[in-house]
């Protein structure tokens, strides 16, 4: 796989590489995105191969402009409209109902269609440089944690994809704010950078699902099919805690009796007596930053358990919740 670290003088290349129905890894605000041509079945089907992902698991369209949001879906509502109007480009995915154009591969058969405008320099100079709208999940193996930085994410595509382009570890780190407007209503599916608070201050109203934070039961039913599968997850078992009162936290902590136990947590735990302790940040955004390269990292000292700390779930850390609980695989104790 080709590092390439000048877009601008690769950009014929790059475009070649998509034109060609090949992938391309692409740096976002958010995290990386292997992406293909959205309008290419052909190409659309590579990234289901690569990531060994579900078929039933559908994909974001990622495109330059707002302009062109509506050569491939309808916007519907004045609610759609208005958080087009002020959070696109950025953090924010929002499903919309989708025209023929976009292959039903792409939408995994629904009807509708995720669509992203990344506010990313390099994301932007790409997409307009390929000029099709790029279809693309985060670049991972799937189950794994998402790919913030390009020598966590080579390793796993070394000759499966060609070119990585580089722009450095992604700000955010986390995946973008999944948002479906239902009943005039926006509900967020995924949690992300953009928060409830900022949705519900602009609309007035807005609804969590259910499986940001729950697991799903038997025969229910899904909005988002993605959130059926293992998700963001090292290796080794994990464990998330979540308590506001340190001692409380500590203690829990320290009644595990497993071996190697590694802690992935704030300074606030730097004192406490484990097989290896890392720091992912001390405050949200750092969190967010840091967390699935930390976790890999964590993987590599071949420890027995990862004990995670968890965040108050609000704000950002409503994401981070939403990630770490699935890391764990629903894992969680909360005091
Ligand atoms: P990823 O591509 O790994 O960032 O994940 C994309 C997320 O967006 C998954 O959780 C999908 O379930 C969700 N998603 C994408 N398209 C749709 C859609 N048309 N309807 C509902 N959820 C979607
Ligand atoms: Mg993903």
């Amino acid at each position: 796989m080709e590092v390439i670290n000048n877009l601008q003088d690769n950009l014929d290349l790059i475009r070649m590489e998509i034109l060609n129905d090949n992938l391309v890894i692409f740096p976002t605000e958010t995290v990386y995105g292997l992406g293909a041509n959205a309008l290419s079945e052909r190409a659309v089907n590579k990234i289901f191969e690569v990531k060994t992902r579900a078929l039933n698991n559908p994909l974001i369209v990622h495109l330059k402009d707002k302009s062109e949001i509506t050569k491939y879906a309808y916007i519907s509502n004045d609610v759609e409209q208005k958080l087009i109007d002020n959070f696109m480009p950025g953090p924010f995915t929002l499903i919309l109902k989708k025209k023929d154009i976009i292959p039903s591969c792409v939408s995994a058969g629904l009807d509708t269609v995720g669509i992203r405008i990344p506010i990313d320099d390099i994301a932007h100079e790409f997409l307009e440089g390929v000029g099709v709208p790029i279809a693309a999940p985060s670049a991972n193996i799937s189950s794994r944690p998402s790919g913030t930085k390009v020598l966590d994410i080579k390793g796993e595509f070394e000759n499966k994809v060609n070119y990585i382009i580089d722009g450095g570890e992604s700000k955010i780190g986390l995946e973008s704010t999944v948002v479906k407007v239902i009943d005039n209503i926006p509900t967020i599916l995924r949690p992300g950078f953009i928060t409830y608070e900022d949705i519900k201050s602009l609309i007035g109203s807005c609804n969590i699902s259910n499986h940001v934070l729950n697991m799903v039961k038997d025969n229910e039913h899904v909005e988002s099919p993605g959130i059926l599968y293992r998700h963001y997850a090292p290796k080794t078992k994990c464990l998330l805690v979540y308590s506001s009162d340190l001692n409380k936290l500590k203690e829990l902590i320290n009644n595990n009796k497993t071996k190697k136990t590694i802690i992935l947590g704030s300074n606030k735990l730097n004192d406490i007596n484990c097989y290896k302790y890392l720091n992912y940040g001390n405050t949200v955004s750092q969190i967010a930053h840091n967390i699935f390269s930390k976790l890999r990292e964590c993987d590599k000292l071949n420890g027995d358990l990862i004990i995670i700390e968890g965040v108050k779930k609000e704000g950002l850390g409503l994401a981070i919740m939403n990630r770490l609980i699935r890391t764990s695989n629903f894992n969680y104790i909360e005091l």
